[in-house]
């Protein structure tokens, strides 16, 4: 029995994050350069309008720059790709990230893919992506990269294991498969990547070392599906409707209270991998600020 499962909190983590950004913030600073962010949310999507909050919050706190424009849900497209021309052009914002989902009518691909790639500070521009797989990245999407700050903040190792990655979504799935097969410090594990496909999903959970479920199903994979001892990265936010006077409670994509005494590690939702995101957003936005100052850069990987 794993008695005492290690819950996987990303606060510290995130603060760890802040911490190590300080001295570049301050250094940018001295040139007279505010990291800056514009932020584009298109409709009122609740759940995005929280996302959005937190971010612009942490961003103050940081005394870095953050600039909301909520645009309403019948904006056309070619209004969109308009403001997203005019922020690439805008030298005070040094990241440009347009919050998902967008309304059906627009083609969200069409906007990520017009977001200049030197401002794609979600690092969803499939150039972006591109140099993900090719290892030589730029940004790497914020969710999988907060996840291997977790990861090696809580000591969890990535190596020699198996990881399972239940999700494929350009977000956080894709990604993480790359980071977690790629051969450097952080990943060379090998690793399975599950989804609706997956005849059998338990079948493969059943040997992860490291699973990663980030599917949108609330309590999708329980304890019967994963081995004793496993560690959890658990990425699902999930609105379940309940008499309470909100009339929700967020829900994993794992049964954590089954999990507690038989995995090794977990990550709670909430508090576990959500605090990461923000963090990786403001790690990436001081990256392109250096970027765009042509500083020599502390972050940038090669694989
Ligand atoms: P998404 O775009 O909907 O992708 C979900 C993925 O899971 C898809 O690849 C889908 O397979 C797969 N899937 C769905 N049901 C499955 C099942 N029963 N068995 C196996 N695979 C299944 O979602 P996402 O954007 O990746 O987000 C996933 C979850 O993470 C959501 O709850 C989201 O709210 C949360 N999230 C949290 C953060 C954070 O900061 N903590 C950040 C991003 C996302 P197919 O490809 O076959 O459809």
């Amino acid at each position: 029995m794993s008695a005492n499962t290690i819950l996987l909190r990303g606060k510290p983590v995130a603060e760890a994050v802040y911490d190590r950004l300080k001295p570049r913030i301050a250094a940018l600073r001295g040139q007279n350069i505010i990291p800056g962010l514009a932020v584009v949310l298109v409709g009122e999507d609740p759940a995005s309008a929280v996302y959005v909050q937190s971010k612009t919050r942490t961003f103050q706190r940081l005394e870095l720059v953050s600039e909301t424009f909520q645009l309403p849900a019948s904006t056309s497209e070619t209004e969109l790709l308009q403001l997203v021309d005019r922020l690439n052009e805008d030298e005070r914002l040094h990241g440009v990230l347009v919050q998902l989902p967008l309304p059906g009518h627009i083609h969200s691909g069409t906007v990520l893919e017009r977001v200049s790639p030197l401002k794609d500070v979600d690092g969803f521009h499939p150039d972006n992506l591109g140099r993900l797989l090719t290892g030589q990245p730029r940004y790497i999407p914020c969710t999988p990269q907060g996840i291997l700050e977790i990861l090696s903040y809580y000591n969890i190792a990535t190596a020699q294991r198996h990881a399972v990655v239940v999700g494929r979504s350009p977000i956080v799935g894709k990604p993480m498969m790359a980071l977690l097969a790629n051969k450097w410090d952080r990943g060379n594990a090998t690793v399975t990547v599950c989804h609706t496909g997956t005849p059998d999903l338990a079948e493969h959970t059943l040997h992860a070392d490291l699973l990663i479920v980030a599917s949108g199903q609330p309590h999708l994979v329980n304890s019967r599906m994963v081995k004793e001892g496993v560690d959890i990265v658990d990425v699902g936010i999930n609105r379940v409707p309940d008499s309470s006077p909100k009339g929700y409670h967020l829900e994993g994509d794992v049964a954590t209270n089954e999990m507690m005494g038989h995995a090794h590690a977990i990550t709670p939702v909430p508090g576990g991998v959500g605090p990461m995101t923000v963090a990786m957003l403001v790690n990436n936005t001081v990256l392109a600020a250096e970027i765009s100052a042509g500083v020599p850069s502390h972050d940038q990987v090669i694989f």
